[in-house]
């Protein structure tokens, strides 16, 4: 699309939930008045809801993922395929190795880095999986699968301190349990669940009404042993330390990491809390930069108290989804103006999957106190997983507006 001095260029960094999502949205709202430009290191879209499928064997990786070019190409929407190296707020310019992108507006969906470095010895570089990319899904299923074929054996599935994605945590140790019952090998191995949280089923928001009893049945059902307030300081080839200087031998061993704000993000000053995480206004435009936006993993949210080892908020798909069309309402409000909407005080779904049953938890609003939270327990909810995988990368193919709301 040839730029025209009277369109507004907009700049969108991240290419999944958050970034493709508010691409498509801006697209549906603006049509040809803006210039759209979004820059992904990574050529694909994952739906990462189903890497712990891949985990277990039970999903093929390659069926998740949905490449970018051309999707964006037909909707008139530029993709670059790069790594964001740095951004000038002063200039509005974002720039890759090789070239500059100056924009009107900036749209940051940049999700995270991994922290494995802040504690030794986690990471599928060093002693244990992980499950945040195609790959190392991939790894972790083909150490699982070494270790299932043992005569008998120890499984630890942990989150180090400050971790805020542990929902995939506790699937994993889930369907582990579900995939040893089905051979009859449970009775051989040990299951712990590791995690920094205060309760089991707090997930970084305090629990989700009775998440926490809910969780603990679950677990006492499958012997799965909760090890909670634990703070993971080394991780050794076959096993964990904790600050308690408790060990936790494994077999198999997956931690999830910490994360930290996108490198490019935190270099620019102001514009990020100092875990490098973009502090926004209810619009989600930045605190600091009127025409920086930011949705999804990217923002900061602080935890609704404290707890004694720290434990991140959570940004699951579903908030970042409606996050993105907040931040595409509100873009096209500022261009051509219109009502404004809170997009940071959202109700918020989610399943948890656990093989043979799965948890359908909703929270509205995401954190407490809220008006309203429910949960069931049923094999629906895992098949209604498997099938919003496959009208999530429908959606991501054809731009099909998105279930449930209204903007
Ligand atoms: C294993 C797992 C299971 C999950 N299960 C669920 C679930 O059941 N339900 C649910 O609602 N949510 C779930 N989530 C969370 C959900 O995947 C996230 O909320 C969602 O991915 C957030 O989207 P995002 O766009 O904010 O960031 P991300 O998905 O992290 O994407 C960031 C994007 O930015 C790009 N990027 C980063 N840095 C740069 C740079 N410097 N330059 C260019 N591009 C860059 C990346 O390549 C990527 O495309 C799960 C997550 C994981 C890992």
């Amino acid at each position: 699309m040839a730029a025209t001095p009277s369109k507004k260029r907009i700049v969108i960094v991240g290419g999944s939930f958050g970034g493709i999502n508010t691409a498509y949205a801006l697209r549906r709202k603006l049509r040809d008045r803006v210039n759209i430009t979004v820059i992904s290191r990574e050529a694909e879209f994952t739906f990462m809801p189903s890497l712990p499928w891949v985990v277990l064997g039970w999903r093929d990786p390659a069926r998740l993922q949905v490449s970018l070019a051309g999707p964006l190409a037909k909707r008139g929407i530029r993709f670059v395929h790069g790594d964001v190296l740095g951004l000038d707020p002063d200039r509005a310019e974002v720039r890759t190795g090789g070239e500059g992108f100056p924009y009107d507006y900036l749209v940051i969906a940049s999700g995270a880095e991994l922290d494995y470095a802040a504690v030794p010895g986690i990471g599928p570089d060093a002693h244990t999986q992980s499950t945040f990319t195609t790959a190392e899904a991939a790894a972790a299923r083909d150490a699982l699968a070494r270790a299932l074929r043992l005569d008998r054996g120890r499984i630890v599935i942990g989150a180090a301190p400050g971790a805020s994605c542990i929902g995939p945590g506790y699937e994993i140790a889930m369907q582990i349990d579900t995939a040893l019952r089905r051979i009859r090998r449970r009775h051989r191995f040990h299951i712990e669940f590791v995690t920094p949280e205060p309760f089991v089923g707090h997930f970084g928001v305090g629990g989700i009404g009775k998440s926490g009893r809910m969780f603990e049945d679950e677990f006492a059902e499958r012997h799965i042993s909760g090890v909670v307030n634990a703070g993971i300081v080394e991780a050794r080839p076959d096993r964990l330390v904790l600050a308690s200087g408790t060990e936790h031998a494994f077999d198999f061993g997956l931690v999830i990491p910490a994360f930290l704000g996108s490198p490019f993000v935190r270099g620019a000053a102001g514009l990020t809390n100092p875990r490098g995480f973009v502090t926004v206004t209810p619009e989600l435009r930045s605190t600091k930069f009127e025409n920086i936006y930011a949705v999804g993993v990217a923002i900061a949210i602080a935890p609704p108290a404290p707890t004694p080892v720290p434990v991140a908020v959570p940004k699951t798909g579903g908030m970042t989804d409606l996050m993105a069309l907040a931040a595409a309402h509100n873009i096209a409000a500022d261009i051509a103006g219109g009502s404004r909407v809170d997009g940071l005080t959202l109700a918020a779904s989610c399943i948890a999957d656990a093989g043979d049953t799965a948890f359908w938890l909703r929270a509205d609003p995401f954190l407490p106190p809220r008006n309203r939270v429910q949960h069931k327990r049923g094999k629906w909810a895992h098949y209604l997983k498997a099938g919003f995988e496959i009208y999530y990368l429908a959606r991501i193919r054809n731009d099909w507006p998105p279930l449930e709301f209204g903007w």
